[in-house]
């Protein structure tokens, strides 16, 4: 490696650093403020709504930084509107889409013990329609007046494995996950369309677990993880051919007849597969790109989605339309021009926004404000069921860090923890899978 790529990795490492550093440091800050054990009741008996809608990494996060900022007296109250029973942890989902040993519960983490104790009414429904002074509940068909909302609603690929669960209940999430483990052990030839992460990560889990089998990967782009820098587009290729994967990269997926297992691509090839990852037939099942869940807010104001499905925000995540000051954006929904918007950027979106809506209560304009941080576009991509590699880049230069990887189930423990949860105690759960760490369930 010539010296001055070996300097400018160095600076990149420095600044990436300091940069953590900063940005870790507040959020320690912001998330260990004072907090408040009970529901107040507004004095002149009227309570005032601060409506989350989503409570994913950012919504969730949003909803118990204002929580647990609200002073005893506060005439406002929190409250959430998630359709999901459980927290989704996202990351692990491609992973628990291939391997078995009843890990797959692990990807559903209770809702509850985040909160700290801060009082936060929930509603286990999904917003149909934002008006501009209530939400509209799609199951009970309530409106939920508010007086200040934030959007964390996210993206999701038509709500489907491997890369959302599509499903709302921690039981039908983990039969959905079982159900994919089995169709991929019992496939000879899978197919799997979309080579960013998710596609790459159960192609190459599939491939390391059951080398057996013909694994093959079809990307529309001419580089896997293409919107990735150019060393782990490469590293990512290696590792893909080093196991064995076929891959087929510049095509994409025409036709599919599950009578002869013939798939057809647009250039006229055709592939052989029992089991494909984009299949028409179980719409459950696809790993191409996400779309931001911004339809709620197209009655009230069009204008703010953007061509993508984003929600135009202004610095402060207050939504880009004048006349909606009192409805914040945070987390994916919100198009802040991040180059590759994750958990990280979603999350501190999430601190932001619910800063200015605690300022807000306090009678106090908006403050804190939010830019992309490149540092936070980092992935942790895992390259087979032992190893992962983490990529950081500004655009110009690019670290790769690589790791062997032991436990199956990947970072879930230490994100339940974060969660407040004691891994892996889900009572609920077990009750509803049939007795004492439910059925089929690892450790
Ligand atoms: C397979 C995969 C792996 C990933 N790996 C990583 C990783 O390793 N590191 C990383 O930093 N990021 C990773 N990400 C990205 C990360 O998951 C997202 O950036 C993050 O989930 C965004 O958080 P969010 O809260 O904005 O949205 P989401 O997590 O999508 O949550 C949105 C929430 O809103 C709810 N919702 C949607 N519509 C409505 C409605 N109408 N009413 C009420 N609620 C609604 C949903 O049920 C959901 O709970 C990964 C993503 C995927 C798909």
């Amino acid at each position: 490696m010539p010296a001055t790529s070996k300097l400018s990795k160095a600076i990149l490492a420095c600044r990436l650093f300091v940069n953590f550093f900063r940005i870790y440091s507040i959020f320690v800050f912001r998330n260990h403020k004072a907090k408040r054990l009970t529901l107040p009741d507004a004095p002149d008996g009227t309570t005032r709504n601060i409506v989350v809608v989503g409570a994913n990494f950012a919504g969730y996060l949003a909803a118990r930084i204002i929580a647990i900022n609200l002073p005893p007296d506060s005439p406002y109250r929190v409250i959430v509107v998630e359709p999901n029973s459980h927290f989704n942890f996202t990351w692990v989902l491609p992973r628990f889409c291939v391997v078995e040993g009843g890990h797959e519960h692990k990807a559903f983490i209770p809702y509850g013990p985040h909160l700290n104790g801060a009082p936060v009414k929930w509603v286990q429904d999904r917003v149909a329609e934002v008006e501009r002074e209530s939400v509209r509940l799609e199951g009970s068909g309530e409106d939920i007046p508010y007086e200040m909302l934030v959007i964390a609603t996210g993206s999701g690929a038509g709500d489907s494995l491997p890369s959302r669960v599509g499903a709302t209940s921690k039981v039908d999430g983990v039969r959905l996950l079982r159900d994919m483990q089995g169709r991929i052990k019992a496939a000879r030839r899978l197919l799997v369309i979309g080579g960013g992460a998710a596609g790459v990560e159960v192609a190459t889990d599939a491939k390391s677990l059951y080398p057996e089998k013909v694994v093959t990967l079809v990307h529309s782009r001419e580089a896997v993880m293409h919107r990735f820098g150019g060393e782990l587009q490469a590293e990512a290729l290696k590792s893909l051919r080093d196991l064995g994967v076929e891959l087929i990269l510049g095509d994409r997926l025409d036709t599919e007849d599950e009578a002869t297992g013939i798939a057809t691509l647009k250039s006229g090839r055709a592939v052989e597969y029992d089991y494909i990852l984009n299949s028409r037939r179980w719409k459950q099942v696809r790993c191409i790109g996400q779309r931001p869940n911004s339809h709620i807010i197209a009655g009230l104001s069009k204008d703010s989605i953007t061509p993508e499905g984003h929600i135009k925000t202004k610095p402060t995540l207050q939504i880009a339309d004048d006349s909606l000051p009192n409805v914040y954006v945070c987390g994916d929904v919100a198009g802040c021009g991040e180059q590759n918007p994750n958990a990280r950027s979603a999350m501190r979106k999430a601190m932001v926004a619910a800063d200015n809506v605690v300022l807000a209560t306090r009678g106090e304009p908006a403050k804190y404000t939010y830019e992309p941080f490149w540092g936070e576009a980092f992935i942790k991509l895992t390259l087979g069921m032992n190893r992962s590699v983490s990529h950081f880049g500004d655009g110009k230069t690019e670290l790769l860090f690589f790791q062997k990887e032991t436990d199956p189930a990947l970072m879930s423990e230490r994100t339940w923890r974060t969660m407040g949860v004691r891994p892996y105690e889900d009572p609920e759960f077990d009750l509803a899978e049939g007795g004492e760490g439910g059925k089929g369930r690892g450790t």
